[in-house]
C-alpha cells in the first residue's frame, strides 16, 4: 500500500486524533509505580484544562536487565482508577499481542507503539493483528534509528488492520553525537514525513527528546512553531523518586508553567524550519569533517606504505601525480567544483606529507 492510501484513510476516517485548535497534552509517569502515584500525579494534572490525555507505562522497555521492568498488569488496575477518577482519557505502551488483549480488558483509551517496538515488523505485525477490528487510537513513536520507511511500515501494517485513528510520536532518534538532546530531534526527518502524510496527527515527545528539564521548553516551542498537533511530557509527582526516567519528568504544576510559557501560537514556521535545516546542515558538515580527517589519516598512512615500498625514480613519481591531479580535476568540473580550490587542497595534502616525512616524492 502506498504512503497516499494511507493518508488518504486517514483523511476520510473519522480520526479521533485529528487536528484540534489548542496543541493536545499528553502527560502522566513515565512508569507507573503505585496507585497512590498514579492517583496523586493524576489528579494534580486534572487540575491543567489543557492536559487531555493520562499516559503511563506498564511494561518498560529497558537497556539492561535488572532495571525497574514496570509493574505489570496491575498498573492497568490504576490507569482505570486514573479515568475514572479524573475523566482523562488513557494511553499506555504495548509491545506484544498480550499486553493488547490486557490494555483491552482494562479499557485503555490509545495505545502507543514504543520506539523499541517500531523497529522490530515482526512485534508491529503482531499488535496490528491484535487491534484488527478494534475501534482504537493507536500512536506510533519513531523507531529509535531515523528510518522513515521503517516507521511508515509500521503505520501502513496498523491502517491494514483497519486502525484508521493513527498518530505519530516524535521522540528524537539515537545517532552518533546526540548531545545536548538525549535523542536527537532531526526535525528534518519529521518534516518528510509531514509531507508525506501531512493529514497525521504527529505529536512531540519532548521528554525523550530532552532527556533533562531544562530543555523541555526549547525542545516543545519547536514542535509548535512547526505546526505539530500536540506535545507528551513525562509528569510525576515527585521526579525524584521517580523509578525510571527521573532526570526528565516535571511535576505537574512544573508541566502547568512550561504550557503556560510557551507561545501556543506557534513563532514564525518558515523562521523554526530554517534554523531547523541550518541546525541539521550544521551537523551534517561536523560529520563531513570528521570523515574528511579520517579520509587524510587513511591516505597518509597508505602513502607512508608507498613511500617505503616504492621502486623507480622521482621523474616517473612525477608523471603519475600529474595523471592523478588531471583525473582530480576533472571530477571536479564534474562536481561543478572551482578546480584552482580543488588543485591546491590536493597539492597542501601531497606538500604536507612530502614535509612531514622529509621525503621527496612517490607520487601519492
Ligand atoms: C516511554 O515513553 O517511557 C518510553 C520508554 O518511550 P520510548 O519508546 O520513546 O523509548
Ligand atoms: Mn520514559
Amino acid at each position: 500500500m502506498s504512503t497516499k492510501t494511507l493518508s488518504m484513510k486517514l483523511a476520510a476516517g473519522t480520526n479521533k486524533l485529528a487536528k484540534t485548535t489548542a496543541p493536545v497534552v499528553i502527560a502522566g509517569p513515565c512508569s507507573a509505580e503505585s496507585e497512590e502515584q498514579m492517583l496523586q500525579t493524576a489528579l494534580g494534572l486534572k487540575k491543567l484544562q489543557s492536559v487531555s490525555i493520562f499516559r503511563a507505562g506498564i511494561w518498560k522497555p529497558r537497556t539492561r536487565p535488572g532495571s525497574f521492568q514496570g509493574v505489570g498488569t496491575v498498573g492497568l488496575e490504576w490507569l482505570r482508577t486514573v479515568k475514572q477518577e479524573t475523566g482523562l482519557r488513557t494511553a499506555c505502551e504495548v509491545a506484544n499481542a498480550d499486553h493488547v488483549a490486557e490494555a483491552l480488558k482494562h479499557e485503555v483509551d490509545i495505545l502507543l507503539i514504543g520506539a523499541h517496538t517500531t523497529v522490530n515488523s515482526f512485534l508491529v505485525q503482531e499488535i496490528a493483528d491484535a487491534v484488527k477490528g478494534v475501534d482504537i487510537p493507536v500512536l506510533v513513536k519513531n523507531p529509535v534509528s531515523p528510518d522513515l520507511l521503517l516507521w511508515i511500515g509500521a503505520l501502513e501494517r496498523f491502517n491494514n488492520s483497519g486502525i484508521s485513528d493513527l498518530g505519530v510520536i516524535h521522540r528524537g532518534f539515537s545517532t552518533i553525537d546526540n548531545a545536548p538532546y538525549r535523542n536527537h530531534p532531526k526535525w528534518d526527518h519529521v518534516a518528510e514525513l509531514k509531507s508525506q502524510l501531512p493529514d497525521l496527527p504527529v505529536y512531540c515527545d519532548a521528554s525523550h527528546i530532552a532527556g533533562r528539564r531544562s530543555l523541555l521548553r526549547p525542545v516543545s516551542q519547536r514542535a509548535i512553531d512547526l505546526g505539530y498537533d500536540g506535545l507528551m511530557v513525562e509528569t510525576h509527582h515527585n521526579p525524584v523518586k521517580a523509578l525510571s526516567d527521573p532526570h526528565q519528568q516535571l511535576m505537574p504544576p512544573e508541566l502547568d508553567m512550561l504550557l503556560q510559557a510557551l507561545n501556543m501560537q506557534g513563532n514564525d514556521p518558515e523562521e523554526a524550519r530554517s534554523v531547523v535545516l541550518q541546525e541539521e546542515w550544521r551537523k551534517e558538515i561536523e560529520y563531513l569533517d570528521d570523515e574528511l580527517m579520517d579520509l587524510l589519516a587513511r591516505r597518509t598512512a597508505l602513502s607512508e606504505k608507498l613511500g617505503t615500498n616504492r621502486q623507480g625514480n622521482s621523474s616517473e613519481a612525477e608523471e603519475a601525480w600529474d595523471q592523478v591531479l588531471e583525473n582530480l580535476l576533472l571530477q571536479a568540473n564534474s562536481f561543478g567544483m572551482n578546480k584552482e580550490f580543488v588543485k591546491t587542497v590536493f597539492q597542501e595534502v601531497r606538500k604536507q606529507y612530502a614535509q612531514t616525512h622529509l621525503y621527496c616524492d612517490m607520487g601519492a
